[in-house]
C-alpha cells in the first residue's frame, strides 16, 4: 500500500511517495523491491523533524507509523519494548496511568521512538537525563546486507553509536527498548521567573538547573541591542503525589492551510505580550498537568499551518557557555528587520551527559532555537548568515576557554 507525505513544517515542498510496513517481519522484502526499484529510500517516522532530514532524494520512504505494537513491558523496572513506529503519544497513554514517565522528550508528542532515536532527541531535562539514545539500552536495526541485527553496547557496538542520530542512513530500526522513569503523579510543580537580560539568564540557569529536572527560557520577539533577551524562565519537576492521568482533553484544530504567513511583526507582538503580561508579574509557582509544559504549543492541533503554504523552519544552535550571552544576542540580532523575527524562541543549557551516539547534536552550553516562516530570498540568505556567525561565535569561545571543541 502506498500514500504521499510531506514534512509537517511545510518545507520544503517535495512529496514522498510511501510504502506502508504493516509487519517487521516483511521489512527486509518490502526494502528490497523499493531499492530494486527506485535505488534507494528513507524511513519515515511522523515528519515531525524540520527541513528536509526525513525526504529521500528518490522522493520514495518507508512509513514506520503502522509498526505500533507495544512487544514487551516489565512494569517493575520500567523497561519497556517497543516496535518503532509507536508515538510518544501513544506510549504515555499506556504508561502514565501504570506510574512511568519517557526520560526525554522533544517538544511534540507526535513523533515516532523510531524517528526520535534516528534524532536522538533532548528535551527540557537534558542537563539531568542527556539524550533520549542514554535510554535506549538496545534496538533492532534491518539492513540489506545482513540478517537483522540487535544493535546494544555490547552487540554491534559501531551500528549501534552510528545510528543514535544517524538519520536513518545506517539501517532501520524496527524495534528499541527504553527505560522508563517512575513518577508518582502525572502533575508538574513548575516554577516560572521573568528575566529581562541574557546575562541574568546566564547567571540564574546553573543554580536553577541544580534544583530542577525541567528547565528551559523562552524569549521575546528579539529587540535589537542590550535588552534583547526579555524572557521567561520555566523550572519544574514531577510533583511528589497526585493523581496518575494521561490527558486527553479537547483540542482545537486549525482547519486549512491560509495562502500566505499568518505569522507577522503584527500578530508576534500581540501574541508576545499577551503570553509576557501572563507571566511578567514575577516568579510564581504553581502545579500544572504536565501537557503545558512539555507540549505547550500542541494545545492548538495542526498548528504548524499559521505558517501558511510556505511553511517554517527551525534554525537551532549549540555554543560552548563561555560568552553564551553575548553570543545569543548577537544570534538573535542577526536576525534583520526585514524578517518578522521568531514566534517561538527557546534557550536553555545542555548538560553534560553523554550521548552514546556518535552524531548526537547537544555539547555542554547553550542552546537557541529560532523557529522562522519560510520567507524566500530572505530566509534562504538568513540561516547561511546565523550559520557562519554561529561558527565564528564558538571558535570565538573555545579561543576563550582554551577548548578546542567548536
Ligand atoms: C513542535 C516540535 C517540537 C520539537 N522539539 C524538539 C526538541 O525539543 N528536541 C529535539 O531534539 N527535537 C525536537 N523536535 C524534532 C523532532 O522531535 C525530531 O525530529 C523527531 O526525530 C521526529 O520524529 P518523527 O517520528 O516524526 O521522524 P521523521 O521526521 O519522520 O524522521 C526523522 C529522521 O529519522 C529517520 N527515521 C524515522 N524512523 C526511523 C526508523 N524507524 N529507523 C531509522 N530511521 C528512522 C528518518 O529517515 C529521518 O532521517 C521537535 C519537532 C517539532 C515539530
Amino acid at each position: 500500500m502506498s500514500d504521499s507525505l510531506c514534512p509537517w513544517g511545510g518545507y520544503p515542498a517535495f512529496p514522498q511517495t510511501a510504502k506502508r510496513c504493516h509487519w517487521r517481519s516483511v521489512i527486509k522484502q518490502v526494502l528490497a523491491h523499493i531499492v530494486a526499484q527506485h535505488g534507494g529510500f528513507l524511513p519515515f517516522g511522523n515528519g515531525r523533524s524540520y527541513g528536509e532530514s526525513c525526504l529521500a532524494a528518490s522522493a520514495q520512504v518507508l512509513h514506520m507509523r503502522p509498526l505500533n505494537r507495544f512487544i514487551a513491558a516489565d512494569w517493575e523496572t520500567g523497561l519497556i519494548r517497543v516496535e518503532a513506529g509507536v508515538t510518544l503519544d501513544k506510549l504515555l497513554a499506556l504508561v502514565i496511568p501504570k506510574g512511568w514517565f519517557l526520560p526525554v522528550t522533544p517538544g511534540t508528542k507526535f513523533v515516532t521512538l523510531g524517528g526520535a532515536l534516528a534524532n536522538d532527541v533532548h528535551g527540557k531535562s537534558h542537563h539531568v537525563r542527556g539524550t533520549l539514545a542514554c535510554h535506549v539500552p538496545r534496538f533492532g536495526l534491518i539492513r540489506s546486507d545482513r540478517p537483522p541485527l540487535i544493535c546494544s553496547l555490547q552487540e554491534n557496538p559501531d551500528l549501534y553509536a552510528e545510528t543514535i542520530g544517524g538519520l536513518g542512513l545506517t539501517g532501520i530500526i524496527d524495534w528499541l527498548e527504553l527505560q522508563l522513569v517512575p513518577i508518582r503523579s502525572s502533575q508538574i510543580d513548575a516554577t516560572h521567573v521573568p528575566f529581562d537580560t541574557l546575562d541574568e539568564f546566564s547567571a540564574l540557569s546553573p543554580e536553577v538547573d541544580g534544583k530542577y529536572e525541567f528547565t528551559a527560557a523562552r524569549i521575546d520577539r528579539p529587540p535589537q541591542g542590550k535588552s534583547a533577551g526579555r524572557s521567561i524562565f520555566m523550572a519544574a519537576n514531577h510533583a511528589p503525589d497526585g493523581s496518575l492521568i494521561f490527558n486527553e482533553q479537547f483540542k482545537p484544530n486549525i482547519p486549512i492551510t491560509p495562502p500566505f504567513s499568518t505569522i507577522n511583526r503584527l500578530s508576534l507582538r500581540l501574541f508576545n505580550s499577551v503570553y509576557f503580561r501572563v507571566h511578567r508579574a514575577g516568579r510564581h509557582d504553581s502545579r500544572i498537568n504536565y501537557e503545558p509544559l512539555f507540549y505547550s504549543l500542541e494545545r492548538i492541533l495542526n498548528w504548524n499551518r499559521i505558517y501558511g503554504r510556505r511553511g517554517f523552519k527551525q534554525y537551532q544552535s549549540a555554543l560552548p557557555l563561555t560568552n553564551s550571552s553575548a553570543a545569543t544576542r548577537e544570534m538573535l540580532d542577526a536576525i534583520p528587520a526585514v524578517h518578522s523575527g521568531s514566534f517561538f524562541s527557546v534557550l536553555k543549557l545542555f548538560g553534560r551527559v553523554r550521548s552514546p551516539g556518535l552524531l548526537s547534536f547537544p555539547m555542554p552550553g547553550a542552546t537557541l532555537a529560532l523557529d522562522l516562516p519560510q520567507q524566500g530570498e530572505v530566509t534562504a540568505h538568513l540561516f547561511p548568515r546565523i550559520e557562519r556567525l554561529c561558527a565564528r561565535l564558538a571558535v570565538a569561545s573555545c579561543r576563550v576557554s582554551g577548548t578546542g571543541r567548536g
